[in-house]
């Protein structure tokens, strides 16, 4: 029989757990599938009573299995450990609050068993019910994000995805301290099918990101993604470097035309080459520090799909 391990990050959820398992395993119900549910719940340092709740299943269910951290690490920290703790043919990484529909899961396990597709991946469709300012902010990253990012990310992308066992290997493949999983999947390829569904809102409770966290969040994914910013410095050493050549050809003009010369230009001309060396001293630095970011983050070079 093979295994589905559903990979669920909680913190300070302890009004939802045992709804949720609840829920996942009536989607379930009475359909006939040669599939083992195992549930694996990593609590990500929760101060209220998620771990109890958690270990109440456990005592019902000896396929339920947790993690718990020593603090709270972080959502993508969280999916991590339960990707490292999974060991099932199928795996899904989902929210416990339900905005991540487990109706969905049915059709999902159909789709990987049938077609010739690695992993499913989310998304989105609107964004009706959340507030207007969180909205305004994950716009903004999408469209920075496939600006400046080689791999373009669907916007409304979720976490909330399943995938086969290869997939997730994959997937571990990437070491990284900073990770951002949804811009993860773009760069491991596969055959990957995306399902969209209309937004859901939470059952209970809140949530745990606060527009602060959600923006450095953001700006950790685009600067981890996206190494074009280091190139910045030689784009501002090019203005400067036009604005001195424009100047140098006007006080020939001066100089030739009018035998006279502006001391004013010739101070700012030398303001303005030193400006630009800074910045072409900087944009050199920023070319080495990027090659350093690339070797650290150590990313492997190919990730192979088969092989004979
Ligand atoms: N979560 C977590 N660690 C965190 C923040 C959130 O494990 O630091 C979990 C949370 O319990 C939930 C999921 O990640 O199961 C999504 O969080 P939330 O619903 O608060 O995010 P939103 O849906 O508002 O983006
Ligand atoms: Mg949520």
């Amino acid at each position: 029989m093979k295994i589905l391990d559903i990979i669920v990050p909680v913190l300070d959820e302890e009004d939802l757990i045992e709804a949720f398992y609840y829920e996942v395993l009536k989607t379930f119900d009475g359909k006939n599938l040669d599939l083992e549910i195992h549930f694996i719940f990593v609590d990500d340092g929760s101060k209220d009573k998620t771990l109890e709740k958690i270990k109440d299943l456990i005592f019902l269910d000896k396929k339920v299995f947790f993690i718990s951290f020593s603090r709270n690490f972080g959502k993508e920290a969280a999916i991590l450990a339960g990707l490292k703790k999974a060991t099932g043919d199928l795996l899904v990484i989902m929210d416990v609050d339900m905005q991540d529909p487990p109706d969905l899961l049915f059709e999902m396990v159909k789709i990987l068993e049938n077609e010739k597709i690695d992993a499913i991946l989310t998304a989105r469709k609107d964004r009706k019910g959340e507030p207007i300012i969180k909205s305004f902010f994950s716009n903004c990253f999408y469209f920075v994000c496939n600006l400046f990012s080689n791999f373009k990310l669907k916007p409304g992308t979720r976490d909330f995805c399943m995938m086969k066992k290869h997939y997730k290997e994959a997937l571990l493949l990437l070491n990284e301290k900073k990770r951002f999983l949804k811009l993860i999947f773009p760069f491991l390829g596969f055959n990957v099918k995306y399902l969209e569904y209309n937004n859901k809102n939470r059952i209970s409770g809140t949530s745990k990101w606060s527009i602060y966290k959600l923006i450095f969040y953001a700006i950790d994914g685009i600067i981890g993604e996206s190494t074009i910013f280091s190139i910045f410095p030689f784009f501002i050493m090019s203005g400067c470097f036009a604005i001195f050549l424009a100047i140098f050809f006007y006080l020939l003009f001066q100089y030739f035309y009018f035998h006279t010369i502006n001391q004013i230009l010739i101070l700012f001309e030398i303001f303005i080459f030193l400006f630009g060396m800074n910045f072409f001293i900087l944009g050199i630095f920023g070319q080495y520090i990027n090659r350093i970011f690339i070797e650290v983050r150590n990313r492997p070079h190919f990730i192979i799909k088969e092989e004979n």
